[in-house]
């Protein structure tokens, strides 16, 4: 075939067989197993029509009514509707929709207000903070004198006088509150009185969060932050991107940090579906969402407890959990794979003060984002623990694993995912 005869209008299935039969088996994939991992959820079939738009198309480099290119008239629209939905979703008072995930989103804050060398104080990684909150690896370990705090011992729970003795002690340029593993409520007025004590800003990273807050079960960060980051794929239930806001004061010096700063031009299918995304958040339906992810994480949450295994700081208040192994004697990684095994998607996950190192860990994370859009309630909060029980009781038991996955099987049958695709 010539280049000239090439079928612009072949679908997929003609085109490239084997990545459409992956596509085809991840698609499975989802429907069949349970995911629990605290950081995913399933997009409404209308934000995936968007993500697969002609939008992929255009060029949009700037901002609407100041873009580079020509033919912007209608993205700009698209990108004006995402950026209204979002300040009205979350109370802010600018937002920026193009950040492309939420590391860049962090990127973007920290490069708006720090220079190089500049002091962080962020939560430890080992403790639940995030790879750009200072990870040696990450840009943000690399180009900033990180400092962290962590948990404290006993209650397992952010030590917040900590957090302002080592504000005092490291006079930090930007303080970071938000975790991707921390069960509880962050007190973000308490964040801010210590930022403010030595004149740090304020960077709340809702990044796992959002969809909480937009529901109305976690308190709103927006107004006492200086700026506000977050992803829209994860309890906010959108697109995988990211935004970010910020007061006014910082509107045109965060928007030139994203572009030209750190991106290119924006991926316009994705801020389109934020705009959906948004929308969506702010209709009762997702109220009732919000309210039914933390029901249903309470729920699986003492029905472990009740099935003994220990749970970091005893519990949580919103949609995610750590399971402490240790006294079944296994560890993350082992409980990971067998529960996969069973058809029971998790992580592993550190544990505060965990004795493992992080490739292997003592806890695994689990969350109720993905379970709850599939229409699951306590009552399967309760047949899953009993399941997780199952596998992680008996290690060395393959016979039992599959028992389990049969179980799964058919309570993933009973909740359909995707049924129009
Ligand atoms: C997931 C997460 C991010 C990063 O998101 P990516 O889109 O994967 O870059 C940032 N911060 C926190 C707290 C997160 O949980």
């Amino acid at each position: 075939m010539s280049f000239f005869n090439e079928n612009m209008e072949a679908p997929l299935e003609s085109v490239d067989g084997e990545i459409r039969a992956l596509i085809e088996g991840e698609l499975g994939r989802q429907r069949t197993h349970i995911e629990l991992i605290a950081s995913e959820n399933f997009t409404p079939r209308a934000v995936m029509e968007i993500m697969g738009s002609v939008l992929t198309n255009k060029y949009a480099e700037g901002y609407p009514h100041k873009k580079y290119y020509g033919g912007c008239e209608y993205v700009e629209k698209i990108e004006e509707i995402a950026i209204e939905r979002a300040k009205r979703l979350f109370g802010a008072d600018h937002a920026n929709v193009q950040p492309h995930s939420g590391s860049t989103a962090n990127q973007a804050a920290y490069f708006t207000v720090m220079k190089p060398g500049d002091t962080l104080l962020a939560m430890r990684l080992d403790h639940g903070g995030h790879l750009s909150h200072g990870h040696p690896l990450n840009f943000s370990g690399s180009l900033y004198n990180v400092v962290s705090y962590g948990v404290n011992r006993e209650s397992e729970t952010i030590d917040y006088d900590d957090v302002a003795r080592l504000a005092r002690e490291s006079r930090p340029k930007v303080i970071v509150a938000g975790a991707s593993a921390y069960p509880r409520k962050l007190d973000f007025a308490r964040f801010r009185e210590i930022a403010d004590e030595i004149g740090a800003f304020l960077v709340t990273d809702m990044a796992h969060i959002a969809g909480l807050v937009a529901a109305g079960v976690h308190d709103n960060p927006t107004k006492c932050s200086h700026f506000v980051t977050s992803t829209t794929h994860k309890t906010l239930r959108g697109p995988r991107g990211a935004f970010v806001l910020c007061e006014g004061r910082f509107a045109g010096d965060l928007d030139r940090t994203v572009f030209p700063g750190i991106q290119g031009g924006p991926l316009l299918p994705a801020v389109a579906a934020k705009a959906t995304c948004f929308d969506l958040a702010m209709r009762p339906e997702f109220k009732e969402y919000g309210r039914k992810v933390v029901e249903n994480a309470s729920a699986l949450c003492s029905a472990l407890m009740e099935r003994g295994f220990r749970m970091v700081s005893g519990g949580t208040d919103n949609h995610l959990m750590l399971v402490d192994l240790r006294s079944k004697g296994i560890t993350g990684k082992l409980g990971e794979s067998i529960l996969g095994e069973a058809g029971i998607t998790s992580n592993k996950n550190t544990i505060p003060f965990d004795p493992e190192k992080p490739m292997i860990t003592s806890g695994l994370r689990f969350g109720t984002a993905a379970v709850t859009t599939r229409g699951m309630g306590p009552e399967q909060m309760t047949a899953l623990a009993d399941a997780i029980d199952d596998v992680l009781s008996a290690p060395d038991d393959t016979d039992k694993r599959r028992e389990v996955r049969a179980r799964i099987a058919e309570l993933s049958a009973a909740f359909p995912l995707y049924e129009s695709l």
